[in-house]
């Protein structure tokens, strides 16, 4: 069988031709597919700079420079899985509540037709509708969350659902696996000392950016991979993670973060680990002046599906 294969540069220049992710073909059904990208072009559930409706398309874009082959890690994931881009989620921009469930709608698709749905944010609030998607499917989930920020607030100005408020909403609603949750890259300044207490008390791993400080992740990884077992696990992955040095376009930006080598020793650390789902959120493109904080987090989403289950038993 012959798999979807991106539009290569000698066929057509990067900077020309459809605007698809990695220029994928676009796909109007997940039928068939192993992995399907899809954007949430929201930041109706952002509560500092907006701007993060503009980052599916710009990740897009910026994904024009991805060639099909991991040089570092030999992997080709588009000899072993059909992959296509299906295009935006049409959330309403005047409603965040309705947008949360036609976000779920959207991603229940993929995941009912047998696909991993690997979704293009967006602001952070998208990842609880995800959650919903995907535990429906299958079970409760172990979790990786990579974010300078906990996002486990009980309300953010009075409103149960925002994007400082997905991870507390998946506990209570049992989408997560609290064993087999890790957060890492929290840092910056809080209401108390107490401010990452309470993912710990739910028996979640938290790993603060001090302790990621000067290393390699690697030896971390390995951990992540004994904690998450054989069971399912989705990875969210928010750019702000990533020291504003590196990633300067999002929304709220906290200093001392991780670098883009330790984001790669996250991603390729988590191969072998049973991925049923993944996204990559809070790129702002109005705030990405150079464009990088996009091309990074198609970087790190090509990165994803290089470690997809599929991939890793065929190679
Ligand atoms: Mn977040
Ligand atoms: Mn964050």
């Amino acid at each position: 069988m012959k798999f979807n294969q991106p539009l290569g540069g000698n066929e057509m220049p990067r900077f020309a031709g459809p605007v698809t992710m990695m220029r994928l073909p676009s796909a109007t059904s997940a039928e068939g597919l192993d992995a399907a990208f899809v954007g949430v072009p929201m930041d109706i559930g952002a509560s500092h700079r907006s701007g993060t409706r503009f980052g599916p398309r710009q990740i897009r874009a910026e994904s024009a420079m991805l060639r099909p082959y991991n040089m570092a890690t030999k992997v080709s994931p588009f000899d072993h899985m059909h992959v296509a881009d299906m295009g935006d989620i049409a959330i309403n921009t005047f409603n965040l509540e309705k947008s949360v469930g036609l976000i779920e709608a959207g991603i229940s698709k993929i995941v009912n037709a047998g696909a991993v749905p690997m979704t293009l944010g967006g602001d952070h609030t998208l990842t609880l509708p995800a959650l919903r998607a995907v535990a429906k499917h299958h079970g409760p989930v172990g979790l990786v969350h990579v974010d300078a920020h906990a996002d486990i607030n009980d309300h953010m100005f009075g409103e149960a659902i925002a994007h400082g408020t997905p991870f507390r909403r998946a506990f209570e609603e049992g989408l997560l696996d609290s064993e087999r949750v890790i957060q890492i890259g929290l840092r910056g300044t809080g209401y108390a000392d107490d401010d990452f207490d309470w993912p710990r008390e739910q028996g979640f791993r938290v790993v603060t950016a001090e302790e990621c400080w000067h290393k390699s992740l690697t030896p971390l990884m390995a951990e992540v991979r004994a904690q998450m077992g054989s069971g399912p696990v989705y990875l969210t992955y928010d750019i702000d993670s990533l020291d504003p040095a590196f990633a300067p376009g999002t929304g709220t930006l906290e200093i001392g973060g991780l670098t883009t080598i330790q984001a790669l020793e996250i991603i390729r650390g988590l191969r072998g680990v049973n991925l049923v789902g993944a996204d990559l959120v809070e790129v702002s493109p109005p705030y990405d002046m150079a464009g990088a904080t996009a091309l990074i987090g198609a970087n790190l989403l090509y990165e994803m599906l290089c470690v997809l289950p599929k991939v890793v038993a065929a190679t």
